[in-house]
């Protein structure tokens, strides 16, 4: 049996109380403790004399055992174990509480390497639960060449245990594990061999070393995630058939009578949904394009060009607004060319909701815009040929299943509004192809953004009081509350009734938060785009898509609760007009982060380089958890600190694909066996 498949309680040092911890950390074979990767580094190659150490400070030191173990037992759960420890030019207490295997480990002379804080005890220096390390007395050093992995422990395991265990099996024979990376990617990249880099990782013989370990372990990772992502959108989607939408007569028709010309970048993203419609296997393409950047025109030319072809659509949006406002553009747009369009949403009357299925399933209607739940749970299409689904990005090739166990195969096209780098998006999306509207249409007038501290506050508000004079619109959103949304919605209310008694004494002022009924905020909403509401105090409910284009004036209160992406898309709601349109953010941290976001959030408002910069501030995970993806989590890589290392990997994919276009591995049979493995249960794999 390969090494990597042997039980971890045949490993030296692993009796059944580590086996437990071990199994507790999901960790039960020496495959598993070799990726139970270290989370940081401590280099320890620097030691101090007793003499030079300064209370407060971490350090490691050489020393001999002066005098044999002091035991106390102060009572159950807490024993003290303490040695005095003595080198050339002092002495110092090594303290260990609630060790109680400590006891009697070392004897008098014994030498040590002992790393830890250090303070000044009743007794002098002294060092508590420090690592430690026995040497032989002439060679003070440690296997390595003191750098030191901190590995991620669960209670009662500690840190010199976990080494322990990993020595003893990298003392195994590791040179003849089975390395499954083809060999000429291998040496093209550079990549070390499997076995060196599990050595290097735990163990390295110098931060060299532990470099190129990383290198190659980071590059499995991202290329094995990649490579699934994409076997499983080819091997899900290969056996599928579907309608192929070939008819374009009448579509110039439509796009001459649109009230401007498409831009070259939506013209592009067309003909490449053009070429999917056309194709007898269902599309999964993902179009981003920064707010503003006319995704809805392209979603209503797609989904004409189905019902041309004698099919439905459907068009999906995350909030009744917005369903609302998609529903009013395609019907100017669409019927008078005599396509009938249909509205879904929660507040109909049963009587009409009923009709309104019946006419779907009898496809009487040809295109339905309703919220994602409703469409994707209530309604029968006669002939559903494509879906839309606007501003979400989590509907991937998994949530087809709701679709395609109605009976119907349709092609899907997916609108995001954050914008994230290419490389980024295709392991994301991995599942997706990828269009980019990467131009705002001619004329945009760039949105000005200031930030205010909340004691400059006033000149915001006048300010929005002075385009009020002008006849303009004024949203103000209130702190993000993520807790809460009954907070939030209280503490909207408080601003709303606040700001009509003072700086909007002489306007219509609106509210909108979550917890009012959606009957409620569709008459609010409706009242603001017809002006009748001047201010629109809200939550973030009006995060996406609402277009209000008399509306030029968007004050945030306490902006740097609010990521970058978010705020980047609550500015879009303003700037949709021919005026000249201002954000203004409040904040009231005065930390360096908050004031290098506010500054970012100033100095530009490309929706590209933003969540670049959000990303390298917060980091990949939090801006999409891979576990959302129903993907393993990602042990070393960071997606966006290695993402040149990922690019590379995406070359190399291309690569394969064109000798091996399914991804079938018949010449790589271990690398076919590693994918089965880890991505077992994954349709498609
Ligand atoms: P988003 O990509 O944020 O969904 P929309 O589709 O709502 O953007 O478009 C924003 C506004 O731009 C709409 O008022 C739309 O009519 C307009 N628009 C779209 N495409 C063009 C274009 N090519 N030229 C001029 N205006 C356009
Ligand atoms: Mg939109």
């Amino acid at each position: 049996m390969e090494v990597l498949k042997k039980d971890i309680q045949y490993i030296k040092g692993v009796g059944p109380k580590r086996l437990y911890l071990l199994n507790k950390m999901k960790i039960y074979n020496v495959e598993d403790m070799l990726y139970h990767f270290p989370r940081d580094y401590e280099n320890r190659s620097i030691s101090k004399k007793i003499i030079d150490i300064k209370p407060g400070e971490k350090t490691t030191l050489y020393g001999v055992v002066a005098r044999g173990c002091q035991s106390t037992y102060v009572r159950k759960g807490l024993s003290i174990n303490k040695y005095l420890v003595k080198d050339s030019t002092g002495y110092i207490n090594i303290v260990f509480f609630n060790q109680p295997y400590m006891k009697n480990k070392f004897k008098p002379n014994d030498t040590l390497m002992i790393n830890g804080k250090v303070k000044m005890g009743l007794q002098g220096l002294e060092m508590t639960n420090p690592v430690y390390e026995k040497v032989e007395a002439n060679r003070a050093t440690f296997s390595t060449d003191g750098i030191i992995p901190i590995y991620p422990s669960t209670e009662g395991f500690s840190q010199s245990q976990i080494i322990n265990i990993q020595k003893n099996i990298l003392e195994e024979d590791l040179n003849h594990i089975i390395d499954y990376l083809p060999d000429k990617l291998v040496t093209r990249n550079k990549l070390c061999n499997l076995s060196y880099a599990l050595r290097h990782i735990h163990l390295p013989a110098s931060i060299q070393h532990l470099r190129i370990a990383k290198y190659r372990l980071v590059f499995d990772e991202l290329f094995l995630l990649q490579l699934a992502l994409i076997k499983i959108k080819k091997n899900t989607l290969k056996e599928e058939k579907t309608v192929s939408l070939k008819e374009n007569t009448q579509i110039d028709k439509l796009i001459k009578n649109l009230p401007f010309s498409l831009t070259n970048s939506q013209k592009n993203v067309l003909e490449e949904i053009f070429k999917d419609l056309e194709k007898d296997i269902p599309m999964n393409r993902l179009v981003q394009g920064d707010v503003g950047s006319g995704k809805t025109v392209v979603a209503v030319i797609a989904l004409y060009k189905a019902v041309i072809n004698g099919c439905q659509g459907a068009l999906m949006a995350p909030t009744e607004i917005l369903a609302e406002q998609h529903y009013k553009s395609l019907e100017q747009l669409l019927e008078p060319l005599g396509i009938r369009v249909g509205l879904l949403i929660g507040s109909l009357t049963k009587t009409k909701k009923q009709k309104l299925l019946d006419d779907i399933q009898k496809g009487e209607i040809d295109i339905i815009i309703g919220t994602h739940a409703l469409i994707q749970e209530s309604v029968y299409f006669k002939r559903l040929a494509l879906v839309v689904t606007d501003e979400q990005h989590r509907f991937g090739v998994r949530q087809r299943a709701t679709l395609v166990a109605k009976g119907d195969n349709p092609h899907i096209l997916v609108m995001t509004a954050t914008p994230i780098p290419r490389t980024l998006a295709l392991i994301l999306y991995g599942d997706l192809d990828i269009s980019i509207i990467d131009e705002l249409p001619p004329g945009r007038k760039e949105i000005k953004t200031y930030c205010l501290t909340s004691e400059e506050k006033d000149r915001g508000y006048n300010f929005a009081k002075n385009q009020l004079e002008l006849g303009r619109q004024v949203y103000i959103v209130c702190p993000l509350v993520e807790e809460s949304e009954a907070i939030e919605a209280k503490a909207a209310t408080e601003i709303k009734e606040e700001l009509e008694k003072s700086y909007f004494l002489n306007y219509k002022v609106g509210l909108l938060h979550g917890k009012m009924n959606p009957k409620d905020k569709e008459e609010v909403m409706k009242q603001f785009v017809e002006n009748k509401l001047h201010v629109l105090v809200a939550t973030t409910v009006i995060e996406v898509g609402v277009n209000v284009p008399n509306a030029t004036v968007m004050i945030i209160e306490n902006a740097e609760r609010f990521g970058l992406a978010q705020l980047h898309q609550l500015r879009g709601r303003v700037g949709r007009g021919s005026e000249q349109s201002y954000c203004i953010l409040i904040h009231n941290n005065k930390s360096k982060i908050a004031k290098e976001r506010m500054k970012i959030m100033e100095e530009t408002t490309d929706g590209f380089i933003i969540s670049e910069k959000d990303l390298e501030i917060r980091g990949p995970g939090e801006f999409f958890g891979l576990r959302q993806h129903g993907l393993p989590d990602l042990k070393i890589a960071n997606l966006f600190k290695h993402m040149k290392i990922l690019k590379k990997v995406q070359e190399e994919i291309e690569d394969l694909l064109k000798e091996d276009p399914y991804l079938n591995f018949e010449k790589y049979p271990q690398l076919k066996l590693k994918l089965q493995e880890k991505f077992q249960g994954f349709e498609g794999i």
